[in-house]
């Protein structure tokens, strides 16, 4: 037996949820699912239906067998943010628009991250945007509003996510109170690389991030290339290198973006990077047989549509042209509008149906669970 079976042995035993010492006769013990949450920022119907219009190829998302809905409203507002979204997915609970793993009376709450971490999992974040901005700080980070980057950057290094990667290098080495946080860097075994993207000889114990841009990575149109892929591969790989379960968030941030900035090709050729990253998990998923992989969004943003270019037709005048789309956009913020789930893998049959966002924790944790 290698000594990567002996830790699958005593894993398995630590991670059973069901009664040691039950007499049933008994079958094959369960492995707790691997999860992959991919989040779309600001990924409404219309968003998503793009990729299949200005995509080279069908989408990947194509390859999911069930299909949900979505209803985002925060506590405190009937459209909710980031933030309040986020949180509704890391702690189970609708919060106020701006809070960051913290309940709607500024308590802290215990994320899906750090509960699993009790439980020996390995966890991941990966985001286009800065790593303390709302989405990936919801996962480890509690304070009660979301511009506290620069304590979330000092939360990120003392938590125990074990890979990182995105942008945000100013809110850790070019910092407002000059706090040195290299100290701290070392001293919670973090490896950080701020130049790019590589693979590293894994090293037990250690934990690896990237930060690759002061703030936000660039929009896909102005160079990122294949991050948002190329991280959720290497995380992956990382992952694999360890052995232990995992929880990995994806988050494709700027289609949020292009939909506030009402730029349609920014918005698509966000929706279509995000997808590759759903190619890459769904890809592991199919090959490893034992993950969970799910799709969703916070909230819509910008009232996208697909509407018809319009055309002259002689005595009609204009008339709509339904072979021909153009972007349109009602607002330059987020929507109130349901929002999709797509899931894949064990128990991806819970995802079906119309729910509020905070059930997909619940319903992430009863997949791990089994029950
Ligand atoms: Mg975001
Ligand atoms: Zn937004």
């Amino acid at each position: 037996m290698t000594l990567q079976q002996i830790f699958s042995l005593v894993f398995l035993s630590l991670i059973n949820f069901g009664n040691p010492h039950s007499s049933k006769p008994s079958t094959a013990v369960r492995k707790a699912p691997n999860v992959i949450l991919l989040i779309g920022d600001g990924m409404g119907h219309s968003q998503l239906s793009s990729a299949l219009y200005y995509g080279q190829e069908e989408p990947n998302y194509l390859r999911f067998p069930v299909v949900g809905l979505s209803r985002t409203s925060s506590s405190s507002h009937k459209i909710t943010d980031s933030a309040a979204g986020a949180t509704a997915f890391s702690c189970g609970v609708k919060t106020y628009n701006g809070a960051i793993g913290m309940g709607p009376d500024s308590t802290a709450l215990p994320t899906i991250l750090e509960t699993l971490e009790d439980q020996s999992w390995q966890s991941g974040l990966i985001a286009t945007s800065s790593i303390t901005h709302a989405t990936p700080a919801s996962f480890y980070g509690h304070v009660k509003l979301r511009k506290q980057e620069f304590d979330l950057a000092e939360q990120l290094i003392t938590s125990r996510v074990d890979f990182f990667a995105g942008g945000g290098k100013r809110f850790f080495f070019r910092r407002l109170d000059e706090k040195n946080l290299m100290p701290a860097i070392e001293s919670n075994n973090l490896l950080l690389d701020t130049l790019k993207l590589s693979a590293k000889n894994w090293q037990e114990g250690k934990r690896y991030g990237y930060l690759l841009a002061e703030d936000g990575l660039p929009p896909v149109e102005e160079g990122r290339g294949d991050f948002l892929r190329e991280a959720t591969n290497l995380a992956l790989d990382y992952f694999k290198s360890q052995g232990a379960p995992f929880f990995l968030v994806v988050e494709g941030s700027q289609i949020d973006w292009g939909g506030h900035a009402n730029e349609g090709d920014y918005l698509v050729s966000e929706m279509l990077d995000f997808d590759r990253a759903i190619g890459a998990a769904l890809d592991f998923a199919e090959k490893d047989g034992n993950t969970l992989v799910i799709v969703t969004a916070d909230h819509e943003c910008g009232g996208f549509a697909l509407k018809a270019s319009t055309k002259k037709v002689p005595f009609r005048g204009e008339v709509n042209d339904y072979d021909s789309l153009r972007y349109s956009f009602g607002t330059d913020g987020h929507t109130g509008a349901m929002v999709p789930v797509l899931a894949y893998g064990p128990q991806a049959e819970k995802f079906g149906g119309i729910y509020q966002n905070n059930t997909i924790y619940e319903k992430i944790i009863s997949a791990i669970k089994g029950l």
